[in-house]
């Protein structure tokens, strides 16, 4: 579903990825582990063609993404009528003066040119699937922190991405909203959507990855099942990593 072909990534003097190779199936569920600075954020953002500049080659249920410039991921997919990738970010991005429900139809109507009703049948459907189903009225500063992140999640998934990508989506959450934000993630990974997820939390990372990549300076230093490299880490880098955040 998603190969990453030897990419690099320089700002400046300053080499982020250093030759990524990468792949997840249809359907897997991968987490990327590491610590900060590693490059975790923008191999996300070069997948969501939120980068330009790479070397190397991204590419999407085979199809390249090199040539098509910046944020394709709202442009229309055939394959699905919908968005090649959808993402959902740290700071819930939610637009603070639209009701929960108009946030998610906004870009419905603005970018794939959906009528009014249609846009809110659907959003109120994507609103259900994250069990927020009376709230979408609600403005974004009646919500908690983890509503908020629900409602985002709800807009990425009404756009029908091929693929979701999540950059610690639970970081900003006060814990006890962590679990109903990794629980709609879940249901989704049951639902056989294929995910990229930049996480830290490592329980989420053992029961619900495929994959567990391991990134340290740029590069995958490890890539495994969840046993193999949370459990049975082979790289003395990853062995400190995770002693450190346990
Ligand atoms: P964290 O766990 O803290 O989120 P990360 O693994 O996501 O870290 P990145 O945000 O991808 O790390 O950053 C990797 C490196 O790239 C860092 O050294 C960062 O300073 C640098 N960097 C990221 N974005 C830019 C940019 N737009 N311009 C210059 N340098 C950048
Ligand atoms: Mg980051």
């Amino acid at each position: 579903a998603l190969e990453l072909h030897g990419v690099h990534l320089r700002f400046g003097a300053n080499t982020v990825l250093k030759g990524l190779n990468l792949k997840v199936s249809p359907g897997e569920v991968a987490c990327i582990i590491g610590p900060s600075g590693s490059g975790k954020s923008t191999l996300l953002r070069c997948v969501a063609m939120l980068e330009e500049g790479f070397e190397g080659e991204i590419r999407i249920f085979g199809e390249s993404t090199n040539h098509l410039g910046r944020r394709p991921w709202i442009r229309p997919n055939p394959a699905t009528g919908g968005a090649v990738v959808g993402m959902v970010f740290q700071s819930f991005n939610l637009w603070p003066h639209m009701t929960a429900a108009r946030n998610i139809t906004a870009p419905l109507e603005l970018v794939k040119g959906l009528s009014k009703d249609d846009a809110l049948s659907l959003a109120a459907d994507m609103l259900a699937k994250v069990g927020l189903k009376d709230k979408a009225d609600a403005y974004p500063d009646q919500l908690s922190g983890g509503q908020k992140q629900r409602v985002a999640i709800a807009r990425a998934l009404a756009m029908k991405p091929r693929i979701m990508l999540f950059d610690e989506a639970t970081s900003a959450l006060d814990p006890e909203l962590v679990g109903e934000v990794l629980a709609v993630m879940r249901n989704l990974a049951e639902e056989g959507m294929t995910m990229l997820v930049v996480t830290h939390e490592m329980s989420f990372a053992q029961r619900v990855a495929d994959r567990v990549i391991f990134m340290d300076d740029g590069q995958v230093v490890e890539d495994g099942s969840p046993d193999m490299v949370l459990r049975n880490p082979r790289e003395a880098r990853t062995q400190a990593f995770l002693s450190a955040i346990s």
